[in-house]
C-alpha cells in the first residue's frame, strides 16, 4: 500500500498510513501547490469509506463557525479545509486519512469516473449562475479545465454565439466533439469585441485578458487568477469584476447523473498511481488518477 508525497517540488513513495479510513479509488491531479509541501495532494478523489461506502472529497469545506459562514457566506470562509491541506490527507495514496466532515456520501451504483467531475461541474454551474442569457451577447468561457468546457457546454445549450477559449489543442478536441464553439487563445486576436468573460482556470493571466473585453464588459471569476489585473487598468476600461462561487458538490453530481452535463472525454490523461511522479511536474490539464483495482 503506497502513497505519494510531495517533498521539494516532486512526489516521493511512502507506504500508507496505518491509522487510514478510506480507499481513494479515483483522484484529479492537482496542479503542484506549495501548500501541500509534505503531505499527499489531491483535494479531488472519490473514495471507499471504511463505513460509509463511497464517498467523494468537497475540495474546499467551509469551517462553518466564522462569521462569514454564519453570515451565510461560506464561500468566503478563510478557515476552509481541502484534502492533502493542513490536517487532512489527500486522494493520491492506496489508504489514506481524512476528516470526516470534508467527505460527501455517493449512491453507491454511482460510476466513480463519472462522480469524480462532481466539483468541477459544480464550479462550472456556479460560474454560470452569473452570466444572465440574453444580457449580454457575446460571452467567452475561457481555460482549460474540466470546469471551463461543462461551462461552455452549459453556455452553448444557451446561446449559439457562445464560445470556449482555450491553450491546449486536447480541450479544444473535446469542446468540438460536444459541438462547443472553440478557439484556441493565442489565435483569438484581441478584438476587444467580448460582453463577459467567465475564468474557469487559475494558470491563467488575467492582464492579458482584458483586452479581449469591450469597454464596460464583465469579468466572471470562477478560479482565482495566477496573476490579477491591476485596479488602473479596470477603471481605465470601466469593467465589472465578479467572483462566482462554485455550487456544491451534490449539484455537480446531480447535473452529471441527470445528463445535463457529460463526464465522458473529459481527462486529458489517464494515470495509474504508480505513473503519477513522471507526469507531476508536466504541462498537463484534467489528469485523472484510478488508484487500485476496484473497477
Ligand atoms: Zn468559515
Amino acid at each position: 500500500m503506497t502513497r505519494l508525497v510531495r517533498r521539494h517540488g516532486g512526489l516521493e513513495v511512502e507506504p500508507s498510513i496505518p491509522s487510514a479510513n478510506i480507499q481513494p479509488i479515483r483522484c484529479l491531479l492537482p496542479m503542484p501547490d506549495a501548500s501541500t509541501e509534505g503531505r499527499t495532494p489531491g483535494g479531488v478523489f472519490v473514495a471507499q469509506h471504511e463505513s460509509r461506502g463511497l464517498v467523494i472529497s468537497d475540495p474546499y469545506a467551509p469551517c462553518r463557525g466564522c462569521s462569514s459562514c454564519v453570515d451565510g457566506l461560506p464561500e468566503a470562509c478563510l478557515q476552509r479545509r481541502c484534502p492533502g491541506r493542513g490536517e487532512d490527507e489527500g486522494g493520491l495514496a492506496e489508504r489514506q486519512s481524512c476528516a470526516e466532515e470534508l467527505l460527501v456520501d455517493l449512491p453507491s451504483d454511482i460510476d466513480p469516473d463519472v462522480a469524480i467531475w462532481s466539483s468541477e461541474a459544480a464550479t462550472a454551474l456556479g460560474a454560470m449562475r452569473s452570466v444572465v442569457p440574453g444580457d449580454r451577447p457575446y460571452v467567452s468561457v475561457v481555460g482549460d479545465s474540466a470546469a471551463a468546457i461543462l461551462a461552455g457546454e452549459l453556455g452553448s445549450q444557451r446561446d449559439s454565439r457562445f464560445r470556449l477559449l482555450c491553450q491546449r489543442q486536447s480541450t479544444l478536441k473535446e469542446a468540438e466533439r460536444r459541438g462547443i464553439r472553440a478557439r484556441l487563445l493565442s489565435e483569438a486576436g484581441q478584438h476587444g469585441d467580448q460582453d463577459v468573460l467567465v475564468l474557469l482556470d487559475g494558470a491563467l493571466d488575467v492582464p492579458n485578458l482584458l483586452q479581449l473585453l469591450r469597454p464596460r464588459g464583465r469579468l466572471v471569476l470562477a478560479r482565482p487568477p495566477r496573476i490579477s489585473a491591476d485596479f488602473f487598468s479596470l477603471f481605465r476600461q470601466q469593467l465589472t469584476v465578479l467572483p462566482s462561487a462554485a455550487a456544491s458538490v451534490r449539484s455537480g453530481l446531480e447535473a452529471l447523473v441527470q445528463g445535463t452535463l457529460r463526464a465522458d472525454g473529459l481527462a486529458e490523461r489517464v494515470l495509474a498511481l504508480n505513473e503519477v511522479a513522471h507526469w507531476w511536474n508536466q504541462p498537463r490539464a484534467r489528469t485523472l488518477v484510478r488508484i487500485g483495482a476496484t473497477q
